[in-house]
């Protein structure tokens, strides 16, 4: 197979995407490409029409895809893009590379800083999308720099500053594929950091619904100021939102800012669920919940 035929074998026309997603709900891709090299990527992105929408996913941890699908090219970076290296107080990880297998990575390599990544199911792709970050560490600690590729196929670099990273959210064009992020982490005693990680598995097995179909954190904590000091979960319990139920979508039991489907729940179930929690809020308690779940694709 030349590389061409080994391109087109990774797109999809009319690609399901629900399987791609922890919440297991939406319609689907007009086009869905998987590609695994950056010439692949490249070049697909170079032969996109202008006018063609693109979206990225990673593993699809943070997002509700909707039910009538999303228009246009949605890029899935293969493993190709997974590869992970250590130099020095270097780490590089691709976009694909999974969040928790960085931090190890950077634990066994003795490094101090990254393992607050353990306990986080997405790829690094989504945590310099999402600044994702937990038990006080975020992406933007110690990141240097990434690299994406642009629309016309280019290969550019961003610095920190270029992100403009804020809490879970960064300023990244969204044509941009990311495809790679550098970190430089401070030395630390490799046994102390697997400790670490050892002890935020376990703390996120007893506090998360993380075996269920779920998306994270459904809500951004509100501002302090405004909300007396609640954060999301706190909010979503004071309007009585924990174990609400729209058809399959519920407010989990056991972490209130969490969202799970049941089962057969639909993607207009979870945002219906969503805004019904939001309105109580806004009503109730006087400030606004802001999705932190990143809501995709047509509206019906
Ligand atoms: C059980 C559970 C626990 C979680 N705990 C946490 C937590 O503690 N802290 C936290 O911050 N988050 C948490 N999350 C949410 C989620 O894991 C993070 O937001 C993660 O960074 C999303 O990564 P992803 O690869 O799944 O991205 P996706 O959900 O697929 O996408 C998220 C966003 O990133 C964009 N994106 C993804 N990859 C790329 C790329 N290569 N280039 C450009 N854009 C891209 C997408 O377009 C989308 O806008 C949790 C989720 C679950 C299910």
């Amino acid at each position: 197979m030349d590389r061409r035929q080994a391109m087109n074998a990774r797109l999809m026309e009319n690609a399901e995407l629900a399987p791609y997603t922890w919440l297991r709900v939406g319609g689907p891709a007009d086009r869905l490409y998987l590609p695994n090299t950056e010439e692949e990527l490249s070049e697909i992105l170079r032969e996109l029409s202008p006018v063609e929408k693109l979206t990225v996913l990673g593993v699809g941890s943070n997002v509700i895809i909707r039910d009538d699908g999303i228009e246009g090219t949605v890029i899935r970076l293969g493993p190709g893009f997974g590869k992970i290296s250590v130099d020095g107080a270097k780490v590089s990880a691709g976009a694909a590379a999974l969040d928790a297998k960085v931090a190890k990575e950077a634990a066994k390599a003795g490094l101090s800083g990254l393992s607050f990544y353990a306990g986080i199911p997405g790829t690094i792709g989504g945590a310099m999308r999402m600044n994702a970050g937990a038990y006080g560490g975020e992406t933007r600690d110690h990141f240097v720099s990434g690299r994406a590729i642009n629309r016309k196929g280019e290969i550019v670099t961003l610095s920190a500053d270029d992100f403009g990273f804020r809490y879970r959210w960064a300023d990244v064009p969204a044509d941009l594929v990311l495809i790679e992020a550098t970190f430089e982490v401070p030395k630390g005693d490799a046994e102390e950091e697997q400790a670490k990680i050892k002890e935020i598995m376990e703390k996120r097995e007893a506090t998360q619904p993380i075996r269920e179909k779920t998306g994270g954190s459904t809500f951004k904590n509100p501002d302090p100021d405004l909300s007396g000091g609640r954060s999301a979960w706190q909010s979503v319990d004071a309007v009585g939102g924990r174990g609400r139920s729209v058809g399959d979508a519920q407010m989990s039991e056991l972490h209130a800012n969490f969202m799970i489907n049941k089962g057969n729940a639909t993607a207009a179930d979870l945002e219906t669920l969503g805004e019904s929690i939001r309105t109580d809020v806004q009503k109730e308690l006087g400030y606004e919940l802001e999705w932190e779940i990143k809501r995709i694709g047509r509206l019906a």
